[in-house]
């Protein structure tokens, strides 16, 4: 392009990176502040928001739907502080969310601790046991977020949701056709290279993604697992302790809203490790920004000026003893 103020000819460096598992392509463009830290006051919009939230104490019991008693017998699992209950906008044949506790209508992401996301996450897996025991057809899980309104989220008050079905989604069909060979190969290349690498919590390995689909995109993969209902206690707060680091890690870098997929494949799918995508959101603010644009929605393409080895060398420190 010719420079408005210039008039020189410049170029602009952009490099297009081919995701070695699915194949996608993903555009990391130059750092041009397209995600700044956050300045709004969530704490007050918390309160806001929290004279009608049917998840709060007050509310919850009254104001959430009851699984099933061939579910639970309870009509809800309790973990700890997290309740799970039926979704009542269901996505799929079994859809639930599950709050991190009734009490944290606010929870920014420097607060989420190893005990809270290992409860929830806990909720979650029982969920997955509990359905696929009445329903073997329904054998494809996952436990996802939308965290805070910009990641889609249509309640302020946190919580994880579950969808447990027959079908898999796009993403979830494309991750299972990979071949055993391909995941071990990519784990292995990112290990001997080292930038991305973030390292090992127990049996689980955590990296920031070559090719992201959204800004700050960290991937981790469970060997041995292929879904959230082979998950035993263990492992689950294995998988917690690094999604906290997770959310920590991101609100030291100023974010304070995320989407997460735990993307499960059928129970025993042999080669398949269970593995999972929790990237940043832009912050809440008015006349903001969304960070998906006409690239990822409508071409299924990334493009983040996060450089994903900047990213890495920022929050690696959180990931390593
Ligand atoms: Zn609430």
């Amino acid at each position: 392009m010719v420079a408005p103020d210039t008039g020189e000819l410049t170029r602009a460096h952009i490099e297009v990176r081919v995701d070695p598992l699915t194949r996608h392509t993903s555009r990391i463009l130059p750092d041009r502040g397209l995600m700044p830290p956050n300045d709004f006051d969530l704490e007050a919009f918390a309160r806001e928001s929290q004279a009608r939230c049917p998840f709060c104490p007050d509310r919850i019991e009254r104001l959430t739907p009851r699984l099933p008693p061939v579910i639970d017998p309870d009509g809800r699992i309790a973990r700890g502080e997290a309740v799970l209950f039926p979704n009542l906008h269901a996505y799929s044949s079994h859809s639930c969310v599950s709050v991190y506790s009734p009490r944290l209508h606010y929870l920014p992401l420097g607060r989420i601790t190893e005990r809270l996301m290992a409860d929830n996450l806990t909720a979650q897996v029982a969920y997955a046991k509990a359905v696929m025991a009445t329903e073997p057809a329904s054998r494809w899980a996952s436990i996802n977020a939308n965290h805070m309104l910009p990641s889609g989220s249509s309640l302020f008050h946190p919580h994880l949701q579950g969808v447990v079905d027959s079908r898999p989604t796009t993403v979830q069909r494309m991750l299972a056709d990979v071949p055993a060979a391909r995941f071990d190969a990519y784990l292995e290349a990112e290990r001997r290279n080292g930038e991305r690498a973030l390292g090992r919590i127990g049996r689980v390995e955590w990296l920031v993604s070559f090719a992201p689909i959204a800004p700050a995109e960290l991937r981790a993969f469970v060997r041995g697992v292929s879904s959230p209902a082979e998950l035993d206690d263990d492992l689950t707060t294995e998988l917690a302790v690094g999604l906290s680091r997770a959310a920590n890690a991101y609100a030291e870098l100023g974010y304070e809203s995320f989407n997460l997929a735990i993307y499960g494949a059928p129970p025993g799918t042999e080669g398949y490790p269970l593995n999972l995508r929790i990237a940043c959101r832009s912050n809440l603010k008015p006349l903001y920004r969304s960070d998906s644009t006409f690239l990822e929605r409508l071409h299924w393409e990334g493009a983040v000026d996060l450089a994903p080895e900047d990213v890495a060398d920022r929050i690696r420190d959180r990931f390593t003893p």
